[in-house]
């Protein structure tokens, strides 16, 4: 039995500063108490969640079998502004990356993939982000901020807005956009509870899957959570002088800290791992780097997913040859070791993995 360290609090800072916070922040239960704290009956709340997630209304005015008195309070206290679009490009695979502006003039991107199995949706968790990997854009302007709840579930909200026009809906979520979800871990787990309710966008726990850099504690935070998503872990090397290379946080949770939390999560709830090894060339991509990474995962329940370097500008890291991909799958499977190569999307509007950016100007257009 592998026990857990204590508990401690968990940290919800660096939340923006409206006077108005935005209604999709609040769950259900959330809506049915602000309902009886305003001295009506509970029920009102799920008629707004209706309103939000079945209705998709634009506004508190169109919410109309609400008592007047209601609307008007709702207005008042919370804000339903959509996202704005700013940009909204289409890749010849038929990717979409759309760049929003927060009330605040700061700008996220999320990134819609269309798969044969339906429609995935990559969302932004953080304004910039400041693990500081050494190979990815969204980490070069730092952290401006963290998003609230309401800013993360409004991305799929617009997505699924402009998916209505075509009778289809958004069947998945991956939490992989910009930011590090396990540092905005309250809003993050507020997000998941609201797409996944059954009232709601009903986005289902195995649909929704979040990708950590390795913080740690939130692992072992996440790995005691009563709802069950798919999780993945950026591990990009199995060795600590590589693995702090390429992601300074290593230097914070070393690999072995890792693999414990990693442990106690496969123990607390038997679900498999995800790990996304990204092959940069010359640097963690040849046979003998395949070999140490199925030594240090033999024991857990898992899958490697190999991402090819994707090009940042002002990164310099090279690809790796297809003939090396190749050899490193094939040396992993040898090994024992389920592993695939990600299907590539939307490189060619830069919405591939570790290709989105926060602009840095709140100013700026995004074009
Ligand atoms: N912060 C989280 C969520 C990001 S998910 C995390 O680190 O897991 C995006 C994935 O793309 C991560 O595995 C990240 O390490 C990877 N990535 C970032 N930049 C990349 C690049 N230039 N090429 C390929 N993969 C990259």
């Amino acid at each position: 039995m592998i026990q857990r360290p204590p508990k401690k609090p968990i940290k919800n800072n660096r939340q923006p500063d409206f006077d108005q916070p935005s209604i999709y922040s609040l769950s259900l239960s959330d809506l049915e108490e602000l309902a009886i704290g305003w001295g009506e009956e509970k029920y009102r709340g799920g008629q707004i969640f209706e309103w939000l997630y079945t209705h998709r209304a634009n506004h508190f005015g169109d919410m109309l079998n609400l008592p007047k008195s209601m609307r008007e309070a709702l207005a008042e206290n919370y804000s339903m502004d959509p996202l704005e679009t700013v940009v909204r490009q289409e890749s010849e695979d038929g990717t979409m990356k759309f760049l929003f502006r927060l009330r605040d003039g700061y700008t996220i991107e999320t990134v819609l993939m269309r798969h044969d199995y339906g429609n995935s949706v990559c969302v932004t968790t953080q304004v910039g982000c400041q693990i500081g990997c050494s190979f990815c854009a969204s980490t070069l302007g730092g952290l401006k901020r963290n998003l609230e709840a309401g800013e993360i579930v409004s991305q799929v909200v617009q997505i699924q807005k402009a998916l209505d026009e075509t009778d289809e809906r958004v069947s998945s979520i991956v939490i992989m956009g910009i930011g590090e979800p396990f540092e905005n871990y309250v809003q993050m787990m507020q997000f998941i509870r609201i797409i996944n309710h059954d009232d709601g966008l009903n986005i289902g726990a195995r649909h929704i899957t979040v990708s950590t850099s390795g913080i740690v504690p939130r692992i072992y935070d996440f790995a005691d959570e009563d709802i069950q998503i798919n999780f993945a872990v950026s591990l990009h090397a199995a060795d600590n002088e590589t693995r702090t290379r390429l992601m300074p946080i290593n230097k914070a949770y070393d690999i072995d800290k890792l693999m414990d939390s990693l442990k106690y999560y496969q123990q607390q709830t038997n679900r498999r791992i995800t790990f996304e090894y990204g092959l940069f060339g010359g640097v963690n991509d040849q046979p003998e780097h395949a070999r140490a990474l199925s030594e240090l995962i033999k024991d857990l329940k898992c899958h490697v997913n190999l991402i090819p370097v994707n090009h940042v500008p002002e990164r310099n890291y090279v690809r790796t040859s297809k003939d090396d991909i190749f050899d490193f799958l094939e040396t992993l499977n040898e090994c024992g070791v389920n592993a695939t190569l990600r299907r590539e999307q939307g490189t060619d509007i830069d919405a591939a993995c570790g290709q989105l950016r926060a602009k840095e100007s709140k100013q700026e257009t995004g074009e």
